[in-house]
């Protein structure tokens, strides 16, 4: 289930709301102050579109720095 993030465009406030199914669009409003001029930002979970995805740097399993480079299999 996506969770979008929306801003009300009165007040600015931010929130994150889970969109179970299209009705729960109609019903949208900001908690702050109850309007419903919402802009949609980027969902939590969606992939970046059209960017590389690699472009955090890898992570060694271990976690962390990696102390022995070319061994851990992510170099
Ligand atoms: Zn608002």
């Amino acid at each position: 289930m996506p969770i979008y993030e929306y801003a009300c465009q009165d007040c600015g406030t931010k929130f994150e709301k889970l969109i179970r199914r299209d009705s729960d669009l109609d019903q949208l409003a900001c908690p702050s102050c109850g309007d419903s001029h919402l802009q949609r930002e980027q969902s939590t979970f969606a992939p970046k579109m059209g960017g590389s995805k690699s472009s955090a740097p890898a992570m060694c399993p271990s976690g962390g720095m990696c102390p022995t480079p070319g061994k851990c299999g992510m170099n």
